[in-house]
């Protein structure tokens, strides 16, 4: 069955008109599964990041003094129109990201509303508090606490849409007016997106949308002097690029970034459970994940059926294009993409390790890869080491508790990990011990809008979701009154 492309915004979205770049760029949209150009869409430089950050200060004035319940009905209103227009939404970031078009419609696009949802509730509810003067005087202090401003955001390709939701919500809620960058290979929902926020009352310029390459539009975001925040999810490298950046005018900046997630399986859990998890924890969202669970460690006794039991569902997953209905892996993102990471499961076969699922790329047409289930790799190869973002798990035996805390720290990374085991003491006892924002005890990838996401060591800054978001796009103000 074929499917045609929903029709979509192609300009670049400055102050509530879609309009072409100021130099005429433009950036193709490929279809992952066949390669195929899908549409060309506007492609912002810094010139158009300047007109785009223009125009949010201009609407910070009156967005972010407008009444919290009104900021807060038009991010609901936005998660409706996203349900109802839930269909194509899917459709688009599946032909876009290559992601199965079943995961996209009822994973992607409800994880969308239900973070604008959760950050409508939080509008009306953003308040200082009042002091306690540990200095007797005739004086009464409280704080305010009030939107940073300009807030530029740069997302990534693997969840396009529920990235830029991720990112509006707390800063729409809290008054923040934005620049939206989405990946260049992913542009096509944030277009859309931007239609719906308009059509459900978004005032003109509180987000604007400018598509653009990384190291022009990406860079002239967190470079722009009259950007006061800058808000990343990527990789690590660039977060260091951004970081650096963000110093010429100290923006406030919060980063999300890469992983290398432990996964831990003791002999005592429930194993049938934890393959599936192990599995899940990987190969979702074909491995493109940050917490993707991409080290296995299994205690030596369940360690064949654990990592066997990996092993066969990973033959068993249906390989195809997202627009599939049977599909449950689809392709990565880019020709790029694909050939890193293929190239990251030669180096893991060169230096020693064996494949006991996968082991290369799937098919000649599209960018298709295995689900590729690694042994035997030394501990310093580089697939044990560095963050693929493909569906490639290494899995490692482990024989106490203490050897496997110190194993799974053993990284630059503390973005996630999962603990499987039906010892509730030791569950508790490795879920502190492990440096990284979110661990998962006998479950894996369950996130949601109330729990603070984000990363230990070179995982990143601040945490995103939940209250602590807020915190990302707010100054606290100290008001002190001489009575
Ligand atoms: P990337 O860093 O290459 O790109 C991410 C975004 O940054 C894109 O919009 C890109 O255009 C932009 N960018 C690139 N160079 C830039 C520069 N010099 N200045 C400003 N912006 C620039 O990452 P990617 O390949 O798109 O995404 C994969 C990475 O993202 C992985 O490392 C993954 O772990 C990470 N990620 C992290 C999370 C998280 O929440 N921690 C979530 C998803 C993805």
């Amino acid at each position: 069955m074929t499917h045609t492309l929903p029709a979509v915004q192609r300009g670049l979205l400055i102050d509530g008109r879609f309009e072409p770049a100021l130099d005429g760029a433009t950036l193709e949209s490929h279809d992952p599964a066949t390669g195929e150009l899908l549409v060309a869409v506007a492609s912002g430089s810094a010139a158009d990041v300047d007109r785009a950050v223009k125009a949010a200060r201009r609407a910070f004035a009156t967005w972010s003094t407008a009444s919290p319940s009104e900021r807060g009905k038009i991010l609901w209103r936005t998660a409706d129109l996203l349900e109802e227009h839930a269909d194509e939404l899917a459709l688009l970031e599946s032909l876009d990201n290559g992601k199965p078009l079943t995961a996209a419609r009822h994973v992607d696009v409800p994880a969308a509303a239900e973070v604008l949802r959760y950050y409508a509730g939080w509008a009306t509810k953003i308040c200082g508090t009042t002091a306690t003067p540990s200095r007797p005087g005739p004086w009464h202090a409280y704080t305010l606490r009030q939107p940073v401003g300009v807030v530029g955001q740069i997302i990534p390709w693997n969840l396009p849409l529920v990235m830029a939701a991720w990112k509006l919500g707390p800063a729409l809620a809290t008054g923040c007016t934005v620049v939206l960058k989405p990946a260049e290979q992913t542009p096509l929902t944030a277009l859309r997106l931007g239609e719906l926020l308009l059509e459900a009352g978004l005032p003109d310029g509180v987000v604007n949308v400018v598509n653009g390459l990384g190291h022009t539009a990406g860079a002239a975001i967190a470079a722009h002097p009259d950007v006061d925040k800058v808000a990343f999810t990527g990789s690590t490298e660039t977060g260091r690029l951004i970081a650096t950046a963000a110093l010429g005018n100290f923006k406030k900046v919060s980063l999300e970034l890469g992983g290398k997630s432990p996964n831990v399986v003791f002999a005592d859990a429930d194993l049938e459970a934890a393959t599936a998890g192990a599995a899940l924890g990987i190969f979702a969202n074909q491995g493109e994940v940050c917490t993707a669970a991409s080290r296995l460690y299994v205690q030596r006794d369940a360690f064949d059926e654990v990592v066997g039991g990996v092993a066969r569902l990973a033959d068993e997953l249906a390989i195809g294009p997202g627009t599939d209905p049977a599909t449950e892996i689809g392709p990565l993102v880019s020709d790029e993409h694909m050939q890193r990471v293929t190239g990251y499961i030669e180096a893991g076969l060169r230096d020693g390790a064996e494949a006991l699922a996968g082991g290369g790329r799937h098919g000649e047409r599209g960018w298709f890869v295995q689900p590729t289930v690694l042994v035997n790799a030394p501990r310093d190869a580089s697939v044990v080491r560095e963050e693929i973002f493909g569906p490639v798990v290494v899995a490692q035996p482990f024989d106490d508790i203490a050897e496997i805390a110190r194993e799974a720290n053993d990284t630059p990374y503390g973005l996630a990990a999962g603990v499987w085991t039906s010892d509730l003491s030791k569950a508790h006892r490795l879920a502190s011990a492990i440096d990284a924002g979110t661990v998962y005890v006998n479950t894996y990838h369950a996130t949601d809008p109330s729990l603070p996401f984000g990363g230990f060591k070179q995982s990143g800054w601040g945490r995103e979701l939940g209250p602590d978001a807020l915190d990302l796009y707010t100054e606290t103000k100290s008001v002190i009154v001489q009575l």
